[in-house]
């Protein structure tokens, strides 16, 4: 499995889904919000994009961002 369950959670900015993806899964290097760092290949992180965006499913997909698994946890 190069990706586990996806589950919504609740923050002080709103709700959002997140997608674990492991490190057998992260082949592409990505530029993490939270510490504007990069997310390493070969480095197990997560997926996050807006549960309750007003711009609809697809145009919140199209938004998700990469994180660091410490960053989004600190994130607001
Ligand atoms: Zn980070």
């Amino acid at each position: 499995m190069r990706r586990g369950l996806k589950r919504v959670e609740s923050k002080r900015s709103g709700e959002w889904n997140v997608q674990p993806v492991t490190a057998a899964g992260a082949v592409k290097a990505y530029l993490c919000p939270g510490c504007r760092g990069e997310v390493t290949p070969g480095v197990a992180h997560l997926v996050a994009w807006r549960a309750d965006g007003l711009m609809g499913e697809q145009a919140d997909l199209a938004d998700r961002r990469h994180w660091h698994d410490h960053c989004w946890r600190i994130a607001p």
